[in-house]
């Protein structure tokens, strides 16, 4: 009898009453029937399911957490505790964790940028807190950012109402710091595309007495970036939680000076009638990001580095199998630094666009995603599960054979 129907049966018929009076336990008649049909949610709504060979993108749900996250947040789940006492510990924890003053989980990367921001606009103003994102009465409303920083995660900031002034080199922006200078932001990832890198970014900061924000969201590993910019003396730090950390995909973390993330808070839940209110994480997310950080800073790095470039040889090795077929394995220097390959072919022997090489992966079973250009398929392995880049192999080497001219 399926569990619907079983409900269903106890619920209509006197079966349960006469359970109770002849003394069997109702449990004992329903627990086996639940316990062998559990639920499963995925497939009761058909939702494609995929092998991620292609990152830790939001749009593909980023990562997986692992059981002890998932431990976590179940157990968690089972008790009410005050949101900011929750705050207050792991904050402590994380804080310690990463060399920085103190800590707060917030709702993603993104969030921790416009709540760090909107922090320092405010200060302990609860006034202020209420203006946000209305700046016209604040002396401070402008935020420093380098021209080739200047990318669509801006607008986390200019959520806060704040108005970017773009710069170059060093010397504009010393020249740029006036009176309405609230903030200098520094987007890890373009890092190398800037004049302006980051101990002098930071002792312009000191110098002017302007607080530095540093936005390294998916830029472990290695894992020592999470405490590298609070020893460089940034005074806030972003980081997704949901990213190469694999904790809880909707949270991230906002570490730094004890007062800046004082006032963080007082723009975030549970507080409201302020910017922040939206962006809320639960205690469950919140301890699980603090099990998945430790988990995280306490796994075996090398051997995690070694176990994919083992999967990187595998996949490597079965796509170049295919005659006009080549593989380049690079890790990017910042963000996403994980090994990673890409595939190209010689067009007049195998006869495919990496356009259609990829939905041919992701049609196929199992499905699997992998990220393309112009002139080939990009895939990482750091989000495979066991196994998985057998799979990943044997898919992409059997539609690079099925294309080739024989
Ligand atoms: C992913 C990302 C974010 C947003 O992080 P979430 O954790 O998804 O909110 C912000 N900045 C950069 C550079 C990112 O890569």
């Amino acid at each position: 009898m399926k569990r619907r129907d079983l409900i269903k049966y106890l619920s209509v018929a006197p079966i349960a009453g006469a359970a109770v009076g002849t003394g069997v336990p109702l449990q004992s008649l329903a627990a086996p029937a639940a316990a062998a049909a559990k639920r499963d949610v995925i497939k009761e709504l058909g939702l494609r399911t995929f092998i991620n060979a292609a990152g830790t993108y939001t749009t593909m749900t980023a990562s997986l957490m692992h059981h002890e996250v998932v431990d976590t947040i179940e157990s968690a789940s089972k008790h009410f505790v005050m949101i900011n006492e929750v705050q207050d510990k792991v904050g402590e924890k994380i804080a310690a964790m990463c060399h920085a003053e103190s800590a707060m989980v917030t709702a993603g990367c993104w969030s921790a940028l416009v709540l760090g921001t909107a922090g320092i606009l405010t200060r302990m103003d609860r006034k202020k807190v209420s203006l946000l994102p209305d700046l016209s009465t604040f002396d401070r409303s402008e935020v420093i950012v380098q021209k080739t920083h200047n990318v669509g995660y801006v607008h986390a900031l200019t959520n806060t109402g704040i108005r970017v002034v773009e710069v170059e080199t060093a010397e504009e922006m010393e020249r740029a710091i006036t009176g309405k200078t609230a903030m200098m932001w520094f987007l890890n990832s373009s890092g190398p595309m800037g004049k302006i890198k980051h101990e002098e970014f930071v002792a312009i900061g000191k110098k002017h007495n302007i607080p530095t924000m540093i936005d390294m969201a998916a830029d472990v590993p290695p894992v020592e970036n999470l405490w590298k910019y609070n020893d460089l003396g940034f005074d806030l730090v972003c980081v997704s939680g949901g990213k190469a950390i694999c904790g809880p995909q909707s949270a991230g973390i906002l570490m730094g000076k004890k007062d800046l993330i004082a006032a963080a808070r007082l723009n975030a839940p549970p507080n409201g009638g302020n910017i922040g209110r939206g962006m809320k994480v639960n205690k469950e997310e919140i301890l699980g990001m603090y099990v998945a950080l430790d988990k995280y800073i306490n796994t075996d790095h090398a051997a995690e580095w070694k176990m994919w470039e083992d999967r990187v040889a595998v996949i490597v090795n079965a796509a170049t199998k295919v005659d006009g077929v080549s593989a380049d394995v690079f890790v990017p220097p910042v963000a996403n630094h994980t090994p990673a390959i890409k595939i190209s072919w010689d067009q007049n022997k195998v006869k495919i666009t990496p356009r259609q090489l990829m939905k041919n992966l992701r049609d196929g079973s199992p499905s699997v995603e992998v990220m393309g250009g112009q002139t080939g398929i990009n895939i990482t392995v750091f989000m495979l599960k066991n196994g998985e880049d057998k799979l990943v192999a044997k898919r992409v080497q059997q539609e690079l054979a099925k294309a080739a001219i024989s």
